[in-house]
């Protein structure tokens, strides 16, 4: 097995990938909370998140991959003090809880689903685990590490502190830390560092569940422990989520698993960097105005120049989010899906073994995914590879080229195969091959007159964006 290298914010160094239990990985990452519709922000992180699984599933692994869908507990100040956000939005909305979770959610479904994202084996809801956190809450408790007051459940983050563990991720001394952390409601707190898991002695909150210390709701932080320890076991291999997680969130959830079980809580966290907007500044739905994967499609943008324009970076450096970069991103979308849709039928048809020329590239795009994903270069290797096809007029790189596509995710065997729907007869077959090149040649005369005559024939005729057309019979 090629190694591959991954840099853990643990260690904050790239390492060998290790798994626990080869060819088994662990994969958890951190969600959306289901407010607000994920904006191109969020949507980098999951398309990062996928581009790691793809890489690990192209290095044989076979990865279990949870992620939560936070629909509770995450207040809007992102530590423990604000409004719920899901309620937040209830209430302007006039509608429940349940029901903006909900269509947030399938939202976000419907976003991963153009973006052609490998959905987890389990999408872990925070309301449907209400008991799994109150488990995992009282075993803290057991262990010395949370104490009850009449205001809630909560970390007890001084003695923690006492084993010499607390910032390990973000290098924060608890002074720094203690800013973020400082409370609310909760005055009879022992520190104001100590964050809260079971909040208690708020009416005004709409979810709230009966628990051995009363009536209440859980924190945002212990969901993801329990979550993650619940399907993946008390050690994961891979922990994701964006950077902002590091100082916060994974602090915490390092902490609470990790006082109750006594083991390592994951052996990597992988957190990827921020798309930031033209100015400058982190896309996020607080600055009240955010891009959507719809407002690309508007554009005449693909979904899947999303992914493109992320691989343009690797994930560890921030990205501007900007319009040229993002039709470049399209126009080597076009470029992918031309050179798929335009590899003959028999002469390279799946089960055709690739060219020996083009195991070179495999070879150097499989380095560049294990050299800790660098994705700017393995995606040059890939239009490397369509170029020297095209010069060598060799279709034969098509079976390398879709070996490539499994960490791509551009689910270019679908676009060949459209295009080879129901085979098309020699003589409309000729019919197109004189259209391209009157198109070539700039006969825009003649190849109308053919266009009608092709159509005529039953097909349908779609001239891309790029140039190229596509043919397709007409069923029925
Ligand atoms: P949220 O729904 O706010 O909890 O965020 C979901 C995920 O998106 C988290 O992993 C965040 O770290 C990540 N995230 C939020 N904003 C950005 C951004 N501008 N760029 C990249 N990742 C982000
Ligand atoms: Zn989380």
């Amino acid at each position: 097995m090629k190694p591959f290298y991954i840099f853990n914010s643990l260690s904050r160094a790239v390492e060998e990938f290790q798994a626990l239990k080869p060819p088994e990985v662990t994969l958890y990452s951190c969600g959306p909370t289901v407010y607000l519709p994920q904006h191109l922000g969020n949507l980098r992180a999951y398309v990062f998140v996928d581009s790691l699984r793809r890489s690990l599933e192209f290095n044989g692994y076979r990865v279990r991959h949870v992620m939560n869908v936070t629909d509770v507990g995450h207040m809007t100040g992102d530590v423990d003090e604000g409004e719920d956000k899901v309620e937040k939005t209830a209430r302007a909305q006039g509608k429940s809880p349940l029901e903006v979770a909900n269509y947030y959610f399938e939202q976000f479904r419907r976003d991963c689903a153009a973006l052609n994202l490998e959905p987890p084996q389990v999408w872990s809801r925070a309301t449907d685990h209400i008991g799994d956190m109150i488990a995992l809450s009282a075993r803290i408790i057991d262990a010395g590490f949370a104490y009850v007051t009449k205001s809630g459940v909560y970390f007890d983050v001084e003695k923690y502190r006492g084993s010499n563990r607390a910032g390990r991720l973000s290098r924060q001394s608890l002074d720094e830390q203690s800013a973020t952390q400082r409370l609310e409601h909760s005055a009879d707190k022992h520190s104001p560092h100590d964050f809260a898991l079971w909040v208690l002695d708020q009416p005004g909150h709409l979810m709230q569940w009966e628990s051995p210390w009363g009536r209440g709701y859980p924190g945002w932080h212990i969901e993801c422990s329990a979550m993650a320890m619940k399907y993946l076991g008390e050690t994961i291999d891979i922990h994701t989520g964006g950077i902002d997680h590091i100082p916060v969130h994974h602090e915490n959830e390092i902490a609470q698993s990790e006082s109750a079980t006594h083991q390592p809580f994951a052996r990597y966290f992988v957190h990827n960097a921020f798309l930031v907007g033209r100015e400058g500044a982190k896309i996020s739905k607080s600055a009240g105005k955010f891009p959507l994967l719809s407002d690309l499609g508007a554009a005449g943008i693909d979904p899947q120049a999303f992914r493109i324009f992320c691989y343009g970076a690797k994930y560890r450096s921030e990205i501007a989010f900007n319009d040229d970069a993002i039709r470049a991103a399209q126009s080597n979308l076009d470029y992918f899906r031309e050179f798929a849709r335009s590899v003959p039928a028999g002469a390279a048809a799946d089960g055709v073994e690739a060219a020996g020329w083009a195991a070179e590239y495999y070879e150097r795009f499989h380095g560049a995914i294990n050299n800790d994903l660098n994705t700017p270069q393995a995606l040059a290797v890939a239009l490397e590879l369509i170029a020297e096809a095209y010069r060598r007029k060799d279709f034969r790189a098509w079976p390398t080229l879709r070996a490539l596509d499994a960490v791509l995710g551009l689910d270019l065997a679908k676009h060949r195969e459209s295009a080879h729907a129901g085979s098309i007869e020699a003589d409309v077959q000729q019919l197109i091959d004189d259209r391209t090149a009157a198109r070539k040649a700039k006969d825009f005369q003649l190849a109308d007159e053919l266009r009608k005559e092709i159509e005529r024939r039953g097909y349908e005729v779609k001239d891309n964006r790029d140039g190229t057309a596509t043919y397709q019979q007409r069923r029925g």
